[in-house]
C-alpha cells in the first residue's frame, strides 16, 4: 500500500540519538491522518547506528532503512532516501531533533492550503557556537546576493515537499547534489513555516569545519556563475591600473628626467599581487572545472550495501 507520508532522515553515527529520535516522530506519525513511511538512511556510520536501524525494523513495520556502503556525505544519504520515498508528501530532517518532529503538523496543514514546499526556517539557533552561527549569517546572505535562485535565508534540509517537487528532484541527474538550492529551482508554490531551532539533542556534531565549508562552496558554485566572472572584473581592473603606470611612466621619462624613482619593490609588489590574482582566478576556475570533470564521468551517486522495508528493484 502506497503510505501518505514518507520521513526521510540522515543518519552518520547517532546510535545516541536514534531511541529518542524514534520516540518524537512515531508521536508524529500517530498523530497524522494517513499511512506514514519512516525512511532512516545510514550513511556508512561507523558505531551502532545500523544495528539499532534493524531493531527498530523488526518492532515498526513504518520503519524502513538503507544503508549505503560507506559515508557519502548528508546531501546524498538525503538523495538516496527521496530516491526511496512512495508518499505523496516528504519530510526531510536531521537525526539529531535539531529539527523538531512536532513542526510537521503545522508543515502539513500549509501543504493541504496547496503549499508544494515548505521551508521550516530557523529564527534562532539555540546554543551553536558564535562562530558556527556567524559562518552561517554571512554565508546565506552571500548565497542570497550571488544565488541564480532564490533560496530562502537559514532554511536547511528540513522541509516538506509535496509529491510533485519530489519527482523533479529525482529527475535531476546532477552528482554534485546542494539540495537547498535543487528544490528552489523546481519552482512550484514555496512557503516558509517558521521554527526556533533546538541544539543537538545528543552526540557529537557530524557536520566538520571542512564539510561545511565544502558545502558553501558547493552551494555558491552550483547556483551562481558570479565568481566566474570576478576573474574578467580583476583583469579588467588590472588592466586599468596598469595603463594609468605606463602614462605616468611615459610623463616622467618625457618631462621630468629626475622623477621619482619607481624602484625594485614596486616591481616586486606588483608581481606578488598579479601572481596572487591569477592564481585565485585559476583556483576559481578549477572549481567548475573539477565539477564538469564529476559529473562527465557519470558515476552512480552512491552504492548500497543494504535495505529492508522495500519492495524489491526491478
Ligand atoms: N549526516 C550524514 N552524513 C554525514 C554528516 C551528517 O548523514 O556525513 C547527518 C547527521 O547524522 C544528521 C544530519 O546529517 O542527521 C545533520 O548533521 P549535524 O547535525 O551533525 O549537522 P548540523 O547541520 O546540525 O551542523
Ligand atoms: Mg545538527
Amino acid at each position: 500500500m502506497v503510505p501518505t507520508y514518507s520521513f526521510v532522515v540522515p543518519i552518520y553515527n547517532e546510535e545516541e540519538t536514534i531511541a529518542e529520535l524514534y520516540r518524537r516522530i512515531s508521536r508524529v506519525m500517530d498523530q497524522l491522518e494517513g499511512t506514514v513511511e519512516l525512511i532512516l538512511v545510514n550513511d556508512g556510520s561507523r558505531d551502532r547506528s545500523l544495528d539499532l536501524l534493524r531493531k527498530l525494523r523488526e518492532s515498526d513495520q513504518r520503519v524502513k532503512y538503507l544503508s549505503l556502503a560507506r559515508n557519502f556525505g548528508h546531501q546524498i544519504a538525503v538523495t538516496a532516501g527521496l530516491n526511496f520515498t512512495q508518499g505523496q508528501v516528504v519530510v526531510i530532517l536531521d537525526a539529531d531533533l535539531q529539527d523538531p518532529p512536532e513542526l510537521i503538523p503545522a508543515m502539513v496543514e500549509l501543504w493541504q492550503q496547496g503549499y508544494d514546499l515548505i521551508y521550516a526556517q530557523r529564527t534562532h539557533r539555540r546554543r551553536e557556537s558564535f562562530f558556527k552561527r556567524l559562518n552561517a549569517y554571512v554565508f546565506y546572505r552571500v548565497l542570497k546576493q550571488l544565488a541564480d535562485v532564490d533560496i530562502p535565508t537559514d532554511t536547511g534540509d528540513f522541509c516538506l515537499m509535496d509529491r510533485k517537487v519530489v519527482n523533479a528532484l529525482n529527475a535531476m541527474p546532477e552528482r554534485n547534489r546542494y539540495i537547498r538550492g535543487l528544490r528552489a529551482w523546481v519552482g512550484f508554490r514555496q512557503t516558509v513555516l517558521p521554527f526556533e531551532r533546538e541544539p543537538r539533542y545528543a552526540g557529537e556534531v557530524k557536520y566538520t569545519f571542512r564539510k561545511s565549508l565544502a558545502l558553501a562552496i558547493n552551494g555558491l558554485v552550483s547556483f551562481s556563475k558570479v565568481p566566474l566572472r570576478l576573474a574578467t572584473y580583476t583583469g579588467l581592473l588590472a588592466a586599468a591600473i596598469a595603463l594609468i603606470m605606463v602614462i605616468l611612466v611615459l610623463y616622467w621619462r618625457l618631462f621630468q628626467p629626475n622623477s621619482p624613482v619607481t624602484g625594485f619593490a614596486l616591481i616586486a609588489m606588483a608581481i606578488f599581487f598579479l601572481g596572487a590574482v591569477q592564481l585565485i582566478c585559476i583556483g576559481i576556475l578549477g572549481e567548475y572545472v573539477g565539477r564538469i570533470y564529476e559529473e562527465v564521468k557519470g558515476r552512480p551517486m552512491y552504492t548500497l550495501a543494504e535495505m529492508d522495508g522495500f519492495e524489491p528493484l526491478d
